[in-house]
């Protein structure tokens, strides 16, 4: 039993050691100039309950020539912790303005959601400067909307207020991304004008889990406290039928998820989505 312990506790090691590894490559490989060109966003599109398309969230992946693709839930994390994440966020705000200019130009009046971190917003100058690269586009403010994700645990400074402000009032949505499964969501309703909510996904896939605990409460609740509110809500992770159903039924304004559409590289999504398919 003393052999099989030790085995044990080395085989760890080794995992922590490769993790580590992996960890410190990625950090170097995010903090190389080179990083922006290997960025690119694909596009996930949400409908309207009743199935009208209704707009969508960019969502940024990274290839590596070196690491190959890596998703944004290994990624995003360690951008987070090391502060590179303020730098990736500035590159996404530049790569989704100039496509929300591309497709406004071709006559596409819908909404492109991005997702920014907590550090972002904590950032002097975001709000500005987001601004200026939709003035730069000539996109109209309104046809954005900014996710402010809760995965950092940095709080909401007055910075992070101006930011949040400055955005509303010129037009921009802010979204509060995952609501209900991060620090602060209720202060966070009370403390920033948000537009809208977007509801976890984890919640979603408990609608129909048997081990944990039925979330058709939980979700009622959220869509109480947005009514109350006039926040609109967003479903995301939308999997089944049975779930798009039960959400409609309840109130939900804007679904997403692999049963409606897979996030898209661009070309997919202008064909899908951009471009009418009968003209
Ligand atoms: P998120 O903002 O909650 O994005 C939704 C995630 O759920 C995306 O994962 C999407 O691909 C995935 N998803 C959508 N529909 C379904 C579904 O029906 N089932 C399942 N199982 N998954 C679904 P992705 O693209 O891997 O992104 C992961 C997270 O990384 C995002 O979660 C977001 O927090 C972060 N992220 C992505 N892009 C950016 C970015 O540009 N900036 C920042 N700061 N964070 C980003
Ligand atoms: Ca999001
Ligand atoms: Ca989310
Ligand atoms: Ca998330």
């Amino acid at each position: 039993a003393k052999r099989a312990g030790r085995n044990r506790s080395v085989l760890l090691s080794q995992e922590q050691f490769a993790a580590e590894a992996r960890r410190s490559a990625i950090t170097q490989a995010l903090a190389s100039t080179a990083v922006e060109a290997d960025l690119r966003l694909v596009f996930q599109p949400q409908f309207r309950a009743c199935g009208a398309f209704d707009g969508a969230e960019a969502l940024l992946r990274w290839r590596d020539p070196r690491l190959g693709e890596i998703g944004p839930a290994e990624f995003i994390p360690i951008a987070e912790e090391t502060g590179l994440i303020q730098r990736i966020d500035a590159r996404v705000a530049v790569l989704a303005a100039r496509q929300l200019g591309l497709w406004a130009r071709r006559g596409w009046r819908h909404r492109l959601a991005v997702n920014a971190s907590a550090q972002t917003f904590a950032r002097a100058g975001f709000a500005e400067e987001l601004l200026q690269h939709l003035a730069d586009e000539e996109v109209c403010p309104q046809q954005l909307v900014v996710e402010l994700t809760e995965t950092s645990l940095a709080t909401l400074s007055s910075v992070a207020d101006h930011n949040i402000a400055t955005l509303r009032r010129a037009g921009v949505g802010i979204a509060i991304d995952d609501f209900g499964t991060g620090y602060a969501s209720l202060s966070y309703l009370h403390r920033i004008e948000a537009t809208e909510i977007k509801i976890d996904r984890g919640f979603v896939a408990g609608l129909e889990t048997a081990e944990r605990r039925d979330s058709k409460p939980l979700i009622q609740a959220i869509l109480g406290i947005a009514q109350a509110l006039g926040l609109a809500v967003t479903a995301e992770g939308v999997e089944t039928e049975r779930q798009r159903c039960w959400l409609s039924a309840e109130g939900c304004d804007r679904l997403q998820g692999y049963l409606l559409g897979r996030p898209l590289p661009v070309d997919a999504f202008e064909a899908a989505f951009v471009t009418p398919s009968a003209g």
